[in-house]
């Protein structure tokens, strides 16, 4: 035989147990190239950036129409990102 437990727990100690059984909420940055959020510290899995230099290429899992989709998105989110930065040159 195991071990058999010698009391049984009441609620209030079940409780207790359990309200550090929750789900924490992550902490989440947005990508320097092409601004999703993605996990500090790690290569972006969307365009497989990590301090400005591409370390991973993302394209060449996809297929050829996934690729047409994926280099628009990133084309839109780097003009997106140009146009803030201006913004920002013309406040100073
Ligand atoms: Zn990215």
């Amino acid at each position: 035989m195991g071990g058999v437990p010698k009391r049984h727990k009441t609620k209030s100690k079940v409780g207790m147990r359990r309200s550090h059984l929750k789900l924490e909420k992550k902490n989440l940055v947005a990508c320097s190239h092409c601004g999703n959020l993605i996990l500090p510290h790690r290569v972006c899995p969307y365009c497989g950036y990590y301090r400005g230099k591409m370390v991973i290429d993302v394209f060449a899992k996809l297929t050829k129409k996934e690729r047409k989709l994926k280099e628009k998105e990133l084309k839109e989110s780097s003009k997106s990102k140009e146009s803030s930065k201006s913004s920002r040159q013309e406040q100073s």
